[in-house]
């Protein structure tokens, strides 16, 4: 049942992850009880469904007790191993391998992490690496995109474009550099695919031509922008970005955290955009958040450079969690599921997904609709005309959070009055439905 002391010792022990405290301990925690398919019920016996996945990660959706027995099994056979010393485990290296083979091109090299964070930021420190051994030591200058979101942990924060990830850290991050997005319902350039891209591949190359080619080492983009809105770059955008990284010898690291793992179709966002990155990361989807466990790929000509340049010596970076047997098992019952209908029923009620809120045009706060597979976001704005976003001081990703609540539905309500989707790959139909319904009333509701 319900617990007014569980609120209580939330408020006094619990620090929640990018929270304002002090609202958090005026407002309390919702408890969360527990979950079946994509619906949830938090503590007082309300079902909601869960249009974000948690956290955009449990693609699988909640309550596959095959997952769960394929954590217990390998609990009680081998609840840890360590990569270090020369050692291993079985699920690890066959993760490893499954994932090498169905990774796009030749990102044959596995580098296992605890979740997205580390793992890009565990790819600046491979990339410095791969530099020093290339004889450019001086490459040591990255580029991102404003409104990208790679995570918040010290270095790969320096990536993360987001104002809210700085904002009174006052972190150094003077090796960091940003060009704008490609954000396409505010883009100067227009609406224009062509033109979006053309203005991209521009920016890139006046930031190098301002840096210098010779001092950056990497470039990050995610093929859909997640947290910066979901905002979807026109097809071809990854490819002419990444041949302009390959004409001045820059590492293009693509970040998948959010997209891989069927959210956009495939198993890559990748793999459909038709490139290869130099490395590329995931997390979240690849053990639909049952435990935590991310990953890096590095392509052969990354892994050679630094196992050559290394010899006889150890590569100084890893966790005592790198490549945990127990979420390698996890990672493998995932991607069988994923295998055995998960992504086709993803594909399909994507499409959906897509149609229903695409269905929401009508509606006089709706100003634009985008989004990929089971990966959308609808923009609200007050004039349509004008494209005026919701008023900031109204608050309204807390009110609209709160009224989707009510309504029975978690989506993600960023402060910019984008609404985001991110539901399990498992939905049914109705649940699809349910989402636009409910999506429909909450809008009426805050009209
Ligand atoms: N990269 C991207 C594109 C993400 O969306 C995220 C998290 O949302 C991360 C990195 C960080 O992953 P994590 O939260 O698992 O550390």
């Amino acid at each position: 049942m319900f617990s007014n002391s569980l609120i209580e010792l939330d408020r006094a022990h619990l620090v929640h992850p990018v929270a304002s405290y002090r609202t958090h301990e005026t407002l309390g925690v919702r408890v969360l009880a527990s979950a079946s398919g994509a619906t949830l019920t938090d503590a007082t016996g309300k079902q909601l469904i869960d249009g974000f996945a948690g956290l955009w990660c449990v693609n699988a959706g909640y309550g596959h007790d095959s997952i769960v027995e394929a954590a217990a099994k390998q609990m009680r056979e081998l609840p840890y191993a360590t990569g270090y010393f020369g050692l291993g485990s079985e699920p690890a290296i066959r993760l490893a391998a499954e994932l090498a083979d169905r990774a796009p091109g030749d990102l044959n090299h596995v580098y296992f992490t605890l979740g997205g964070s580390d793992a890009v930021d565990s790819t600046v420190r491979f990339i410095r690496y791969y530099w020093n051994a290339r004889g450019k030591p001086n490459k040591d200058q990255f580029i991102s995109i404003e409104q990208g979101y790679h995570g918040s942990s010290t270095v790969g924060a320096g990536l993360t474009a987001l104002p809210a990830f700085h904002a009174g850290f006052g972190l150094p991050f003077d090796w960091q550099h940003k060009i704008p997005s490609h954000y396409a319902y505010r883009n100067p350039a227009g609406t224009d695919p062509q033109a979006i891209i053309a203005a991209s591949v521009a920016a890139l190359k006046q930031k190098i031509e301002q840096l210098g080619a010779e001092r950056i080492a990497a470039f990050y983009a995610e093929p859909i922008q997640g947290s910066g809105g979901v905002l979807v770059p026109p097809k071809g955008w990854m490819k002419a970005m990444r041949e302009v990284c390959r004409t001045f010898d820059i590492l293009f690291v693509a970040d998948e955290v959010i997209t891989g793992f069927g959210r956009t179709g495939p198993l890559f966002a990748c793999s459909e955009e038709e490139i290869v990155p130099d490395l590329l990361t995931v997390a979240k989807g690849l053990t639909s958040g049952y435990v935590p466990m991310g990953a890096l790929f590095m392509s052969e000509h990354v892994y050679q450079t630094i196992a050559e340049a290394a010899g006889a010596s150890a590569v100084g970076h890893g966790y005592t969690y790198s490549a945990h047997p127990v979420s390698a098992a996890v990672g493998l019952e995932v991607l069988r599921l994923y295998e055995t209908g998960l992504l086709e029923n993803g594909r399909r009620a994507g499409a959906r997904l897509m149609a229903g809120l695409e269905s929401l045009r009508d509606h006089p706060l709706v100003g634009d609709v985008r989004g990929r597979g089971m990966l959308a976001a609808v923009e609200l704005v007050v004039d349509k005309e004008r494209k005026t976003p919701l008023p900031a001081a109204a608050d309204p990703a807390r009110r609209i959070f709160d009224r989707a609540w009510h309504n029975g539905l978690i989506i993600r309500a960023f402060a910019s009055g984008v609404l985001g989707y991110a539901p399990p790959l498992c939905c049914t139909d109705s649940d699809i439905d349910a989402i636009i319904e409910r999506t429909r009333q909450t809008l009426d509701e805050t009209l």
